[in-house]
């Protein structure tokens, strides 16, 4: 199936979308379909126009050119607070002298056709959604951030929306809490069912949290799949060193054999070359985690390469170890988990290492 559709009816539904600020060409034709209840990732470097993507679906931003579609339902003219999306900013804006429940209550406001009790009801269970039982009389003024967060959480799910849109919401909290808090928003999209729309410039958070990750690079979508197709089989260079580490060596190509600087011959399936396979000079990518150094009385695997070790950074549970193959420019980093009885080698040390072509990605 390709990924760039999604497997349910689309509830978003982008074609041809420019956004031009004045002169500034923000989004340069973006294509997109999101389905119902997906957990969709929007990921790129600053200022690649997520969050303008973002807005222009919630309505806060006219598009340009194109069309929106939300539901079947073309957007143009519709303002925000009739579009059946609401959004989670990044700085979470809780009113700090009322309580929990009463910020809660404030996703309500326009809900005239409501009674206290039925506000009420709706409130009690937006809290327990968001993880907050109990925490209704509480004054918002002394909860924690990630409490800040579920509060902002609580309150843009109260109106029950089609599609939560994300503003980087979990970029102000700290490590720790920022991966307790993705585990939980995951959780939580599960429960609801509803769509989810990410923006992040993170991209371990897009990987653990996605069904599909939309990769942009300035304005335009580079490549639209699955965390593991986007890991392991990125269509261009670009992608690839944005998506975690990759080591690039050059090759010449010949139909589907390889010969790689510093690691020799190999032949590839037309898989390994998602941009396309490339005919003569090419580029070859491989993931530090692929290789390993061999150490005395390991068994020799079949693809085998010599280098020295010329720099490395000892993580505790991994080290990372920069070598510079025999008869090439730029060391290639290896990544080795710290086992028992596994000795740590020095800058300085000669390696060998193994490496598998099944785990090459081909680039032109
Ligand atoms: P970040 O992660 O830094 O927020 P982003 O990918 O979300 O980046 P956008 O906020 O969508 O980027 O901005 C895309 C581009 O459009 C940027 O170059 C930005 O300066 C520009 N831009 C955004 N909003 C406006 C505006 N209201 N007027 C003019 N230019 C804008």
């Amino acid at each position: 199936m390709s990924q760039a559709t999604s497997a349910t009816p689309p509830i978003v539904s982008l074609r041809g979308v420019h956004k031009y600020y004045g002169t500034y060409h923000a989004l340069r034709g973006v294509d997109l379909d999101i389905g119902s209840g997906e957990f969709f990732s929007l990921l790129g470097p600053s200022g690649c126009g997520k969050t303008t993507l973002l807005r222009t679906i919630a309505g806060f931003e006219d598009i340009s050119q194109g069309t929106l579609l939300l539901s079947g339902q073309d957007m143009r003219g519709v303002p925000a607070n009739k579009r059946p999306t609401n959004m989670v900013f990044q700085s979470y804006a809780i009113f700090p002298h009322l309580t929990v429940a009463e910020n809660v209550a404030f996703g309500l406001r326009r809900r005239r056709d409501l009674d206290k009790r039925a506000k009420g009801a709706l409130v009690d269970e937006a809290l327990e959604m968001a993880g907050l039982d109990g925490f209704g009389p509480r004054a918002a003024h002394a909860l924690s951030g990630g409490q800040r967060q579920r509060v902002a959480l609580a309150r843009a799910l109260i109106l029950k929306p089609k599609v939560l849109l994300l503003d980087e919401p979990l970029s102000a909290l700290d490590k720790k809490l920022r991966e307790q808090m993705q585990n939980e928003l995951r959780r939580l999209q599960r429960h609801v069912g509803i769509t989810f729309i990410l923006v992040t410039h993170d991209q371990e958070e897009a990987l653990i949290m996605s069904d599909r990750i939309a990769v942009m690079f300035e304005g335009e979508i580079a490549q639209l799949a699955d965390p593991q197709t986007l890991y392991r089989r990125p269509l261009s260079r670009r992608v690839a060193n944005f998506i975690g580490t990759m080591n690039f060596l050059p090759a010449r190509v010949n139909g589907d054999m390889l010969d790689i600087a510093g690691l020799g011959r190999a032949t590839v399936k037309p898989d390994q070359a998602p941009g396309g396979m490339p005919s003569g000079d090419g580029h070859i990518g491989i993931r530090p985690e692929t290789m390993s150094i061999l150490f005395e009385g390991d068994a020799t695997p079949a693809q085998t390469a010599n280098g020295k070790v010329v720099e490395l950074a000892y993580y505790g549970d991994m080290t990372y170890y920069d070598v510079l193959l025999d008869d090439t420019e730029t060391p290639v980093t290896v990544s080795m988990k710290n086992l028992v009885g596994r000795r740590v080698l020095e800058r300085g040390d000669r390696a060998r290492i193994s490496w598998d072509e099944r785990s090459l990605v081909v680039f032109s």
